[in-house]
């Protein structure tokens, strides 16, 4: 037999969990308050904030220090969006800052009773945001970091529900059916049916529908001073009273089941303190498919028939208990089960259309009616709506100041379009592309959605024709590059100085109007699907010449796909990319590495060729010998003739000069050697001048990049196969090419005269 032990005790720790605890005297359940108050006296809004806050880190701003910041910044909405979730949702940047600013806006408690509607076209992905959202919400109001607690009430149990007055047969049976099923543990026992109290059948109790806060039975006239007396002189108090989050406090009154409940009870006993000993606290358990504290309506789901529900076991006790005196009516509607909690309708459409109205009207008034009673319902609302949906609701204008939109576009951010085809289709699908073209897919299919005329972007570029060889004339690219967060280096200097917080702020306040139209998120991946499945082979990476083919083909079939020379355009900017990843790949003009390959080389001349050392100065390993004093010689123009000679002279200025008098007598550090200094700028020169020239003028080195990696590479002299090589090196390194696809970019460059197009520096 196997022992189980071990699984059985993965159950007990399932029962200890915090949905487990058992119920709270009002006394303990201060004590709570006064340990954790923030987390304790929290509303929807602030359990809502919390929860997003605990899944997305603080954004990420690419450029800090600049000072003319928007704090536009990069935010990793996986953990809230994607992970765990069987479709997850892909929050570009632009509504990951919009989604942002909506929580922040909730987190100091600015807005409330308002409607917060998502408004997307088909095919962007809102159900599945929506979907998300609440999963993450009710998994996180489940835990202990974001729980909180509703009151119980515990009244003594009437002769009734023992059974001693007679009942009709029918209330009897009905109450034994009740005592069997479900509820049970939640009107008879507690939370925890392991711990069962002698005295348990004694009590009834009876859970606040709304899910009230126990804090609330406190009378709201003498709140102050209770929360005065409760946190003495810390901290909390005087947050309790200065911040508008805990405004509610001070304000909300307990539902109407329960305030009837106070009064009766206070009648009966004339003690507030008596009355607060039938108050007790449990957890506030979120159940999504119970709709308790969060409910989602489809635009199917058919309207309840009667929206007054009743308890048929309760409401008699509560008559037995409170006869002679003012009745209590166990009284409530469905919003009393998301009070507290999160109400969303998907898609405003159908039944829905009502549901929304009948909501609108509700937050308007602050309460509603159900039966004779009023019932106040204070709850995240949350809806979807597709745009058509909002011209057949020409009623939805009247009431706007209640409804605020967020918009849910298509994706508008290429990193956001990329990540999504690794998704679906896999991260290996990268390794089918040349660097760079996976991406301009995604430019593509983000062209199909922008709206070509930005007021903002023409009022930023005078001369939009200035950029001709990297950007398109509507400047779409460019757009692109600053949703994504980035600015581009080819832009000028005149233009980056007026891209000002005030045009940044007025060129993201267009983007609402993008995305409305063009790919759909499916649109996008179908496409993609089509494409890979035509071009994705293994002995040849996908380049833009295939991209150019397949797009051209829908250009054909129809004029108004994209605006009119994009793909041309887009070819230029890559043009103009990957010569920059060429030339810097060729020649470094970065200054640690310049200084790095001196201090190495004077290290190294010290050393017999052949021979291994540690340099002093970088902690490099080198590999001393020609190869290696060739790759620097060439960039200082050393002929092979005058190799020896230079390399001695070096040795005997770093050996006299440089190492004893200066390095080691006045400590300087080896690039403030006189020596390396004279390097540098010999260096330098020579990188100025000679960029690109192979490329240009050097038969030899253009054949010699074709030949790479063949066996006539080994024919070539020295310092073409050492350049050719370094640059293939580099290219795979810094830019992310494999071998081969670095040898093709540079055919590409040799092949498209690239170096000649791009006449400059
Ligand atoms: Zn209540």
């Amino acid at each position: 037999m196997r022992d189980l032990s071990k699984a059985m005790a993965h159950l007990q720790r399932h029962e200890s969990s915090w949905q487990q605890r058992p119920l709270l005297s009002f006394g303990e359940f201060l004590q709570e308050v006064v340990q954790n108050p923030e987390r304790v006296i929290r509303d929807v809004y602030q359990v809502y904030t919390d929860m997003v806050q605990a899944h997305i880190c603080e954004g990420v701003d690419e450029y800090n220090g600049d000072p003319e910041s928007i704090n536009y910044l990069s935010y990793d909405c996986n953990r809230l969006f994607a992970e765990g979730s069987d479709r997850p949702f892909f929050a570009d940047r632009l509504f990951a800052n919009r989604f942002m600013r909506h929580v922040e806006s909730l987190a100091v408690g600015a807005q409330q009773n308002k409607i917060y509607i998502f408004d997307g076209p088909h095919g962007s992905g809102k159900s599945t945001f929506l979907n998300n959202l609440l999963q993450k919400f009710e998994a996180y109001a489940n835990t202990l970091e974001g729980a909180r607690y509703e009151v119980i009430w515990r009244l003594p149990q009437p002769d009734i529900a023992l059974g001693t007055l007679p009942l009709p047969t029918s209330f009897v049976e009905k109450v034994m059916q009740l005592l069997q099923d479900e509820e049970r543990s939640v009107l008879k026992g507690g939370m925890n049916p392991g711990i069962v109290e002698p005295d348990q059948e004694r009590w009834l109790n009876i859970p606040c529908p709304s899910h009230d806060n126990p804090i609330l039975m406190i009378p709201k006239d003498v709140r102050p001073q209770f929360f005065d007396e409760l946190f003495g002189n810390d901290a909390f108090k005087w947050r309790l009273h200065a911040e508008k989050q805990f405004e509610w406090l001070f304000r909300d009154e307990p539902c109407t089941i329960c305030t009837s409940l106070y009064e009766a009870l206070l009648r009966q006993y004339k003690d507030p303190e008596k009355v607060m000993e039938c108050v007790f606290a449990r957890p506030y358990i979120f159940n999504r498919r119970q709709g308790e504290g969060v409910s989602v309506f489809n635009p199917g789901d058919k309207p309840a028939r009667d929206n007054v529900i009743r308890n048929d076991y309760i409401q008699p006790c509560l008559d037995a208990l409170f006869t002679g005196s003012r009745p209590v009516h166990y009284v409530y509607s469905r919003y009393a089960k998301t009070n507290n909690g999160i109400h969303a309708l998907m898609d405003i459409k159908s039944h829905n259309t009502g549901r929304l109205m009948e909501l609108h009207n509700i937050i308007s008034d602050g309460v509603h009616k159900v039966g004779d009673i009023e019932e106040r319902v204070n709850s995240l609302l949350f809806a979807l709506m597709n745009p058509e949906d909002k011209k057949v609701l020409t009623d939805l204008q009247a009431l706007s100041d209640r409804i605020e939109y967020i918009n849910i576009p298509y994706v508008l951010d290429l990193k956001t379009e990329v990540d999504i085809y690794r998704a679906v289709f896999g991260r290996h699908i990268e390794e089918s592309f040349l660097p760079r073209v996976l991406h301009n897919f995604a430019r593509v299919i983000i062209a199909t959605r922008l709206t070509p005329h930005s007021e903002a972007m023409r009022e930023w570029i005078k001369e939009p024709e200035h950029y001709q060889l990297y950007c398109d004339k509507d400047l779409l690219l460019l757009k692109m590059e600053i949703f994504t967060g980035y600015i581009p280096p080819w832009l000028d200097g005149k233009d980056v100085e007026r891209f000002t917080a005030k045009r940044r702020r007025k060129i993201i306040l267009d983007s609402e109007k993008d995305g409305w139209d063009g790919l759909s998120g499916r649109d996008s991946i179908k496409m993609f699907n089509e494409f890979y499945t035509l071009y994705g082979r293994e002995d040849k990476l996908i380049d833009m010449t295939m991209l150019g083919v397949f797009f051209r083909k829908y250009c054909k079939e129809d004029p108004d796909f994209l605006p009119k020379g994009f793909l041309d355009s887009l070819l230029r900017m890559y043009n103009y990319t990957v010569l920059q990843e060429v030339k810097e790949s060729l020649y470094y003009y970065n200054k640690e590495q310049i200084t790095r390959d001196i201090s190495n080389y004077i290290f190294a001349v010290n050393f017999e060729p052949g021979s291994s050392a540690v340099c002093t100065y970088t902690g490099d390993r080198l590999e001393v010998g020609e190869a290696f004093y060739q790759q620097v010689e060439s960039r200082l123009l050393v002929s092979e003739s005058e190799a020896a000679d230079f390399r001695n002279s070096i040795q005997k200025s770093y050996t006299t000069v440089a190492l004893p008098q200066e390095i080691i007598r006045d400590n300087r550090a080896i690039d403030e050697t006189s020596l390396f200094q004279q390097l540098h700028d010999r260096y330098i020169h020579t990188l100025k001048t000679k960029v690109l020239e192979p490329f240009i003028d050097n038969e030899n080195f253009r054949r010699a990049v074709k030949d790479f990696d063949l066996e006539d590479f080994k024919t070539y002299d020295r310092k073409i196969q050492n350049d050719v090589t370094f640059m293939i090196d580099n290219l795979q390194r810094k830019y992310g090419y494999s071998r081969q696809g670095a040898k093709g970019i540079c055919s590409y460059v040799i092949d498209n005269n690239l170096t000649r197009v791009f006449n400059q520096d």
